[in-house]
């Protein structure tokens, strides 16, 4: 295989005797390796060495070979110092005569500088400023390549390179003439003492070695989007053919990097394509949907359903009907009425005499949620719980005790729901209300306190499509994309702090019109009390000087949970009129009338937290305002305020927010039960990964061949399913 396809193939540099022919002869198969071979029997790589790998979760030869360059250079111009031309970009290797530090008149700007020749009668400057650490690497006597842009220095009366990428050739390195220089060259992120140069020896060692692959990926996807074999995919990812368009590589879009890309996705969707097929052909409950049900929630409803709302209680409706279990995800920007569809759901599975459970991430959210459902549910007969840790024991068991009679028809909790010695008479709807923040895991908890109930996920905030894609790839998806009518979008402006007296007098306005307006205090990181106290002082600051003629209230995480439901009381009957808040708020408080919110040090918050928080005005038919106050912005808080100025879009602002954090950040927690790619990212990969599912759920459902679909099935569940956490594809 690698005799007659050598991609590492390439024109001899200078000397003939390190012609390809020769290179390939001298280091023909010592032995072959394929990917499950530990990296200990790859060539070049000793016991140190494997554990510096190792502790980068690089073991077998598939990770190392599946570790990709994140970066290539076209070294393949390589040139003498004499043949260098001012302002073209090139390849030199040259030897070190000597190194400097100069200090440059008043100022020590760090500048490393060496001073190099080839032989060819001129010598070569190369300027490294701010890198004092450069001593340590480069010294005189070193062959090195450098590749950067060169210029004529007139002061100097000699040809320079600024900053240029540097490479120290070892005296061992045979292969260096053919492997690191004269080519589109890999980089490699370092790992531990392993330079890009190591790291780019020792995967062409394991691909020299590397006995023939079998490829995984189904031939007729190969042909039909014109991906190369896996074989062909690896080395060219490592090592580009001669001529590709490096733009193409840097930008992951040679046809290797697509190939290797499209599959991690493929493999994946695959197995939430199979995963949801296999849930769709248990049994569930098949719950009636009859006349009497559709005259409880109609009488239910406060007000008209929207559009979007009805379609999707419909879609929810027909899969509580059929016999197989509901797995739903409901989405919809905040104030867009999923609590409302949830509570007409809810109705439907009590009416047919089951359960209902309604997980939320917070006691918080959950108490809002449960007088939200109280509020509509009790005067219908229908009986209401709370199940949270911070309730009394006794007032728990008596919550437990009711569950498992049967008693309490729906209940709404935390975590303390999950807790093993809670018990249902017979569950038959659980809605969990997610913010990212259940695994899994905690998801299958409860549902094992029944046998397949119907599940609804509900999302608080808007999650980008690759993203829903990835985590919630095995659910069916509704999106609620209507607002209720008579809403008109908040509007957004951004003051600095200086004009905080400004955005007082207008919130004095506003409350004088008898609206009224909450004022967010900055989160602190490091501590929970620091925050607090800034809250105390503001609240202090606004109730005895700013505002002392009106009613002012304090809200936050540390109050207990009867003194917080006072003062939520309090606001929402308009007994506070300015309500001095932490981020308790972001979730689920429902205030129709209040119309101002105002988030202090503003730059604080993430994107999602701000959008939550502003979710909380607008909720009522009066135009409602959102003042972001800031001190002086840093680049990244800068574009998170401009995009809360310029839209109110939830789902482009959760796209800004994915691409400014990174999809590991996004939802600011570790369990998020989010994958983690190797090769693919999903930013930058979006549209291969709606091709992947749309490919995989095609070959799912209308494989080639079953023995085709068996052997991938076979296939995910050896390589994949531990990885990705893929539980029971098949
Ligand atoms: P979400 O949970 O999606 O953020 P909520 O369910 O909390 O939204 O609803 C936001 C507000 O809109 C609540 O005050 C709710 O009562 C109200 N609401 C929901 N649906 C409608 C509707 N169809 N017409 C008018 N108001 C609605
Ligand atoms: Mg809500």
């Amino acid at each position: 295989m690698w005799a007659k396809d050598p991609p590492l193939a390439k024109p001899a540099l200078c000397s003939s005797d390190r012609s390809p022919a020769t290179l390939a002869s001298r280091y023909t198969l010592w032995f072959c390796v394929d990917l499950t071979t530990s990296i200990r029997y790859v060539k070049g790589v000793g016991p140190p060495r494997a554990r510096t790998l190792e502790s980068k979760g690089i073991r077998t030869v598939e990770d190392l070979l599946f570790y990709l360059p994140f970066r290539y250079e076209d070294r393949s111009n390589v040139k003498t110092i004499s043949q260098l031309v001012p302002g073209e970009t090139a390849t030199v290797i040259a030897e070190i005569d000597s190194c400097q530090m100069p200090r440059l008149a008043r100022r020590d700007l760090g500048l490393f500088q060496a001073t190099l020749s080839d032989g060819s009668g001129q010598v070569l400057i190369a300027k490294w400023f701010h890198s004092p650490f450069l001593a340590k690497v480069l010294e005189p006597g070193q062959l090195v390549a450098l590749y950067g842009k060169v210029e004529w220095d007139y002061y100097e009366r000699a040809l320079v390179m600024l900053h240029p990428e540097y490479e120290v050739f070892g005296e061992e390195d045979e292969l260096a003439e053919s492997l690191h220089v004269g080519r589109i060259v890999p980089i490699y992120q370092a790992i531990g003492k392993l330079t890009t140069r190591v790291l780019r020896t020792l995967v062409y060692h394991a691909l020299e070695s590397l006995d023939h692959l079998e490829d995984p990926l189904p031939e007729y996807l190969r042909r039909k989007l014109e991906l190369p074999e896996l074989n062909q995919a690896l080395r060219e990812a490592h090592f580009p053919p001669q001529g590709q368009d490096l733009r193409l590589l840097n930008a992951f879009r040679s046809p290797a990097q697509v190939r290797l890309i499209f599959e991690e996705f493929f493999w994946l969707q695959c197995g939430l394509v199979l995963r949801r097929r296999k849930a769709r052909l248990k049994r569930g409950i098949q719950f009636q949907l009859t006349d009497r049900i559709r005259e409880q929630i109609k009488k239910m409803l406060p007000f008209k359903p929207t559009t979007a709302q009805k379609r999707v209680l419909g879609e929810i409706a027909r899969d509580m009907a059929s016999e197989h279990p509901m797995n739903r995800l409901l989405q919809g920007d905040v104030g867009s009425g999923k609590t409302l569809v949830a509570a007409e759901a809810a109705v439907i599975a009590m009416e047919n005499g089951y359960q209902v459970a309604v997980l939320a991430p917070t006691e918080i959210l959950a108490s809002q949620h449960f007088y939200y459902f109280r509020r509509l549910l009790e005067p219908l007969g229908y009986r209401i719980g709370l199940l949270i840790g911070s309730l009394r024991p006794k007032e728990k068991s008596w919550v437990k005790e009711r569950l498992k009679y049967g008693d309490l028809q729906l209940v709404v909790g935390t975590h303390a729901l999950i807790e093993e010695d809670v018990q249902f008479h017979k569950l038959g709807l659980v809605i969990i209300d997610e913010q990212h923040r259940f695994g899994v895991i905690q998801r299958q908890k409860l549902m094992q306190k029944a046998t397949a109930p119907d599940v609804l996920v509900m999302t608080a905030t808007p999650i980008p499509r690759t993203l829903a894609l990835t985590i919630y790839g095995d659910l069916d998806v509704s999106i609620i994309d209507e607002l209720p009518p008579g809403r008109k979008p908040v509007k957004t402006y951004h003051v600095t702090e200086d004009q905080i007296e400004r955005v007082y007098s207008f919130v004095r306005r506003e409350v004088e019109k008898g609206h009224q307006a909450y004022i967010v205090c900055p989160v602190i990181e490091e501590s929970e009390d620091s925050s607090l106290k800034a809250a105390e002082q503001t609240y202090e600051h606004l109730s005895q000087r700013v505002f002392p003629d009106l009613r002012v209230g304090l809200l936050h995480g540390r109050m207990g949970a009867e003194e917080r439901e006072m003062v939520m009381d309090q606001f929402k009957r308009g007994e506070i009129q300015i309500l001095v808040c932490t981020t308790v708020i972001e979730v689920g408080v429902d205030v129709p009338n209040a119309t101002v919110m105002v988030i202090e040090h503003a730059e604080r918050f993430g994107l999602a937290q701000l959008h939550q928080l502003r979710g909380r005005v607008g909720r009522g038919s009066a135009q409602s305002y959102c003042i972001l106050v800031t001190s002086r912005l840093g680049d990244a808080a800068r574009e998170r305020i401009r995009t809360m100025v310029e839209t109110t879009d939830g789902f482009r602002i959760a796209e800004v927010d994915l691409r400014l954090r990174g999809p590991g950040e996004f939802f600011g927690t570790r369990q998020s039960g989010l994958p983690v790619f190797r090769v693919g990212n999903l930013i930058r990969d979006q549209e291969l990964l709606e091709l992947a599912r749309r490919e995989a759920e095609a070959f799912v459902n209308h494989p080639p061949s079953r023995e085709e679909l068996k052997r991938a099935i076979h296939y995910i569940q050896r390589h994949w399913q531990r990885r990705y956490g893929l539980i029971e594809v098949a």
